[in-house]
């Protein structure tokens, strides 16, 4: 089965062809390592590891290139503000190094916590300076270039596909009143390849180049870092929708104006979740963190259950009522698999990688469930196909749990792990079961019988199987 899939370059869902037969470069844009990710964040990091898992499901070997940004990343995209990561050390009085080496370790426990596969290659900016210094001699050599003010630009105007991705109409931004603060930009569209030159002090964070002692623009990183490990010319690239008219635009420009050909094929790109409407900003101070969830008693999980609940090109809103909705799903969810496990026994052949019969009725399940998720990703329906499944009562247990397990290598959602709650079992209720037992070797089964509705009572359901009495929550 092939994936189709909407490609923002030019705004319709096609049908993916890798440029390599079975195998897909893939890169995604990672965290800037100033503080936790936001659920926003992680939101756009769930909807990514679902194009790679479905990509996968469908035989691919995905190489998923990801970066992580520990400089040149301002409080604005375009080039304004200060070095985020530079701001937080000195609000924190930490060194830069010392934040960024705690926030990605805090962004992959997270990722971990939410069962996103970890990229094929994790690259930190700072250790690719000289891959960035090489691609902007390649795009100064080719003419894209010019100095001002100490800093070394990208010229818009020498690129003439610039704005595509967006579709941005330049000449109506020119007229337009957006005015950028640099003075030395000869188009507020222009953007910085390498800083020498800044309003503030950058002790920690300084490489020698041929444009000075300096740093990089953020753009640069993933346009050097995607190539050195995907080469000039990958697959597809991802991202939340807020870097499709700065961030994106500025590394297609920089890819293209350095290689003098088409850079990436696909690009896909995430819609945002949404606080009350408003878009949820790290930079605003007031955001929610996978810790706050947990804090408030939610498992990680509640919320990748959350996120496979919305069409990843659809605004997700975040409430807790939503956020509970999904906990109650996912735990019932969970229970039934737990208890299919019991009935199955070890006859589940998905476990072993064995798919269903194409007769079977679950097969018809599975094929739905391949249909909704190749035409532009729809986990959502995806996960529908995983309920009616289990719904079925002509559907054994251990067919059900076969296919749902295949269905898992794409939702993520750790079924294997599916256990039944607990029982505490106090002393009272550990005498009743061991007089129930007394009274059935007795062959009392009056007596058992209501000891058992008893224990019923109290929430407790004994099941006697092969391996003796089982215990379990009602
Ligand atoms: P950043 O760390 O700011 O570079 O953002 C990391 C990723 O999260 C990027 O792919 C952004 O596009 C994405 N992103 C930022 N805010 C949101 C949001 N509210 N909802 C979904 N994705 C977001
Ligand atoms: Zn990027």
């Amino acid at each position: 089965m092939k994936l189709r899939i909407f490609n923002t370059m030019g705004r319709r869902i096609e049908e993916f062809v890798p440029i390599e037969d079975k195998k897909v470069g893939m890169y995604t844009c990672g965290p800037t390592v100033y503080n936790y990710a936001h659920i926003g964040n992680l939101r756009t990091y769930i909807f990514e590891d679902l194009l790679r898992r479905t990509l996968e499901y469908l035989g691919y070997r995905v190489k998923h290139v990801m970066n992580v940004t520990d400089v040149g990343h301002l409080t604005d995209d375009a080039d304004e503000g200060e070095d985020k990561i530079i701001k937080s050390a000195r609000e924190k009085g930490k060194s830069v190094w010392e934040i960024a080496d705690f926030y990605t370790r805090a962004f992959f426990r997270d990722t971990e916590r939410l069962n996103i596969e970890r990229p094929t290659v994790v690259c930190r900016a700072t250790e690719h300076i000289d891959d960035m210094i090489n691609l902007i001699k390649r795009i100064e050599k080719n003419g894209f270039t010019y100095m001002a003010g100490g800093n070394l630009y990208f010229d818009i105007s020498k690129f003439p596909g610039y704005g595509k991705l967006a579709l941005l109409n330049l000449d109506e931004l020119k007229a337009g009143a957006r005015i950028s603060i640099d003075e030395n930009k000869k188009n507020p569209h222009d953007f910085v390849l390498w800083f020498t030159k800044s309003k503030f002090e950058h002790q920690a964070m300084l490489w020698d180049s041929p444009w000075g002692k300096g740093y990089p623009g953020w753009h640069i990183e993933c346009s050097a870092m995607s190539m050195k490990y995907l080469g000039d010319q990958f697959d597809i690239h991802c991202g939340g929708i807020d870097h499709i008219p700065v961030h994106h635009t500025n590394e297609i420009a920089q890819a293209e104006a350095a290689t003098g050909k088409k850079w990436v094929n696909y690009w896909v790109h995430g819609e945002f979740l949404v606080l009350s409407k408003e878009k949820m900003a790290k930079s605003a101070g007031n955001y929610l963190t996978l810790d706050s969830l947990i804090e408030k008693g939610y498992d990680p999980m509640d919320y990748r259950y959350l996120c496979l609940g919305a069409h990843y090109r659809s605004q997700l809103q975040f409430s807790y009522e939503a956020m509970n909705t999904a906990r109650n799903a996912r735990l019932a969810l969970m229970e039934r698999i737990a208890r299919l496990k019991e009935e199955a026994g070890e006859e589940v052949k998905g476990e072993k990688g064995g798919m269903p019969e194409r007769e079977s009725a679950e097969y018809r399940y599975l094929e739905s469930f391949e249909k909704n998720i190749t035409e532009d990703l729809n986990i959502p329906r995806g996960l529908a196909d995983l309920w009616n499944l289990l719904k079925d009562r002509n559907i054994s247990p251990g067919a059900k749990l076969s296919v749902a397990y295949i269905m898992d290598r794409v939702l993520g959602l750790r079924l294997k792990e599916a256990k039944l709650p607990e029982v505490e079992i106090d002393e009272e209720t550990k005498e009743l079961i061991e007089e129930r037992k007394r009274a059935r070797e007795r062959r009392d089964y009056a007596l058992a019988d209501a000891i058992r509705n008893k224990l019923k009572d109290r929430g407790i359901l004994l099941e006697d199987t092969p391996d003796g009495v089982k215990v379990r929550k009602a």
